[in-house]
């Protein structure tokens, strides 16, 4: 009988001894299998970490191909992995696989929301810089040719050097003479001062543009306008010695070059 017992007993040893190596076994394929699916999952990641580093790449060169102002390092730096921390070195090595992945996934995660944050700003600026070239002078104001320059010139009349504060350009009385950006016209009249009919109008980010001497104005004072509306007809109204536009460009007050704002061919 007890014989028996300890023969059972040694029995079911033998037989648990062996399930606890087929148990075994059995794990360790799972755990080879495991690894080895971490590490395609760890490349996958590493791949995808280097993609990441391309967009940010074109995101340096799109900033400073527009002009925009650069990130900080110190902003960067959000999602850079710390050193493995002193519980990693007791893992198994599957373990400390899945745990360095599982960083750099966070990390990728943390530098998506940074990136997407990154190229709304940007798109924000371009849309601005966009809408300022759309109201900045850039063509010319009518077809003709350009007589008197800007600055220290001699007066038709007088014959005596003056500022001319502007760019006069001659063409047949008629000719049609356009807004050259986006704006709303500010006068549309007679002036006094000698530049005959004459159109001003406020473009918005500081700049003015008038255009005188016209022998017809085809808008009104308030009206809103666009790069290339007619405003008015060429002609030899006020203080003129020929049919010509005479057109200044101001930034700020300050009455600039017109011809540095006369990008077009005509
Ligand atoms: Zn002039």
């Amino acid at each position: 009988m007890v014989l028996l017992f300890v023969t059972l007993f040694s029995m079911s040893a033998l037989f648990g001894d062996r399930v606890n190596e087929d148990e075994l076994a059995r794990l360790r394929a799972e755990n080879l299998s495991l690894q080895e699916k971490y590490d395609k999952l760890r490349a996958t990641v590493t791949d995808v970490g280097n993609k990441f580093d391309e967009l940010v790449q074109k995101e340096l060169a799109i900033r400073s191909l527009f002009n925009l102002p650069e990130v900080s390092g110190e902003e960067r730096q959000l999602g850079t992995g710390g050193p493995m921390s002193a519980s990693m070195f007791s893992m198994s090595a599957v373990g400390r696989t899945a745990a360095v992945t599982e960083a750099e996934l966070d990390r990728l995660v943390k530098l998506s929301q940074f990136e997407t944050e990154r190229y709304q700003e940007i798109e924000g600026a371009l849309v601005g810089l966009k809408d300022k070239l759309a109201h900045t002078p850039s063509i010319w104001p009518t077809r003709g040719w350009a007589m008197r320059g800007f600055g220290m010139q001699n007066d038709p009349f007088t014959g005596y050097p003056e500022m001319h504060r502007g760019i006069d350009i001659s063409n047949a009385i008629g000719t049609p003479v356009v807004a050259t950006a986006i704006g709303r016209v500010i006068y549309a009249g007679y002036d006094p001062g000698g530049l005959g009919n004459l159109v001003a109008i406020d473009h918005g980010f500081g700049y003015v543009t008038r255009y005188g001497h016209m022998s017809k104005l085809l808008v009104k004072n308030g009206q809103a306008v666009t790069r290339g509306t007619v405003i008015g007809l060429m002609g030899s109204t006020g203080y003129s010695t020929g049919s010509h536009v005479h057109y200044e460009v101001y930034r700020n007050g300050r009455p600039l070059n017109p011809r540095d704002f006369m990008l077009n061919q005509q």
